[in-house]
């Protein structure tokens, strides 16, 4: 599963949250964020429209980072910065 917020995908791959018994990211969405991370029938799923998660997101990251120490290492933020290669390439850091 993936979803946008504003400048960021969160891409969760379900096939790591088999077994899973904290359900760590969904703690951290309702603690940290607006609750867009939620069980349904023992599994996480995202509630709302594509438009809804892009709105309601609030870039925290905090569900990554719960899955990483608590979960199963699920969940992947991309978080593009715009610029960055163009500053690797002119400072040979790529
Ligand atoms: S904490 Fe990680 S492994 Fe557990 S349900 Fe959430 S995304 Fe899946």
């Amino acid at each position: 599963m993936e979803f946008n917020e504003r400048t960021i995908k969160i891409i969760i791959d379900e096939s790591k949250c088999e077994g899973c018994t904290t359900h760590a990211c969904v703690d951290a969405c309702k603690t940290f964020s607006r609750g867009i991370l939620e069980l349904k029938d023992g599994k996480v799923c995202a509630n709302g429209s594509a438009e809804e998660l892009e709105r309601k997101g609030t870039e925290c990251l905090a569900c990554e980072y719960e899955c990483w120490f608590r979960g199963n290492g699920a969940i992947t933020i991309e978080a593009p910065i715009e610029g960055l290669d163009a500053y690797r390439q002119r400072h040979g850091t790529n």
